[in-house]
Order: C-alpha cells, then sequence, then structure tokens
C-alpha cells in the first residue's frame, strides 16, 4: 500500500534493524523503543488490521506472525520472558494501520500494563 510506513519497511524503500525476514513476515526494531528489546512483527503483506480486525480471512497471517516471534525469541535468548502486544483503534494508541506485533522484552514488564 502506497502511503503505508511498514509497506515501505518491508519493501526496503524504508531502512530497519531487522531481526528476522522469512517470505511472508518481517521483524525489525522499533525506532521509539518503549523496553530494551522492543521488537515490531509485521506480515509483509499489507493487512489494514488492529486486533479488532481479525477474521478467518487473515487469521493465518496472524499465526506466522506468532511462529516468527517464537523463533525470534529463541534467537535472542528470551528465555526470561517477554510480551507481546497488539494495539487496536486510536484510543489504544495504535498508529500504523498495518498489523503489527510488538515484542516487549529486557526489563520487568510487571510494572508497565499501562
Ligand atoms: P502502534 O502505535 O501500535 O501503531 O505502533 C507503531 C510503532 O511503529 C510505534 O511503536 C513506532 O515507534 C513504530 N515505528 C514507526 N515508524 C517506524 C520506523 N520507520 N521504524 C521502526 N519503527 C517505527
Ligand atoms: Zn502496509
Amino acid at each position: 500500500m502506497a502511503d503505508c510506513v511498514f509497506c515501505k519497511i518491508a519493501a526496503g524503500e524504508i531502512p530497519s534493524d531487522k531481526v528476522y525476514e522469512d517470505d511472508e513476515v518481517l521483524a525489525f526494531r522499533d525506532i521509539h523503543p518503549q523496553t530494551p528489546v522492543h521488537i515490531l512483527v509485521i506480515p509483509k503483506a499489507h493487512i489494514a488490521a488492529g486486533a479488532a480486525d481479525i477474521h478467518a480471512g487473515n487469521a493465518a497471517a496472524v499465526g506466522k506472525c506468532y511462529t516468527a516471534i517464537a523463533e525470534i525469541a529463541r534467537r535472542l535468548k528470551l528465555e526470561g520472558g517477554f510480551r507481546i502486544v497488539t494495539n487496536s483503534g486510536g484510543a489504544a494508541g495504535q498508529t500504523v494501520p498495518h498489523l503489527h506485533f510488538h515484542l516487549l522484552a529486557g526489563r520487568d514488564l510487571m510494572l508497565n500494563m499501562g
């Protein structure tokens, strides 16, 4: 999608600090990290969705992203734990309308639920 920042990152038109890539999924470090490890996991295809917009027609992309998340956790040795966040809608802070999962780790997340 022409004006989508994550589509541009997936196409290599905007540089990113990649941590994982396969045919369908890309993961890269968030430009404004909220935790020591803050990675965004996206389907390469533009799926205009937050967590409220998942349905049978796009759910496979969610599975692909979570499969990648498990692999990233192994590669980065996140045995201590991590959190996956998908903001959905403006009130939740969703700013990029391309399905994505925040992978957060690297410090005690129990105090950071807000
Ligand atoms: P959300 O607010 O849930 O839609 O998440 C969007 C995230 O994308 C934010 O955490 C931003 O910091 C991040 N972001 C926006 N542009 C870039 C970029 N060019 N490279 C890496 N992360 C980005
Ligand atoms: Zn997109």
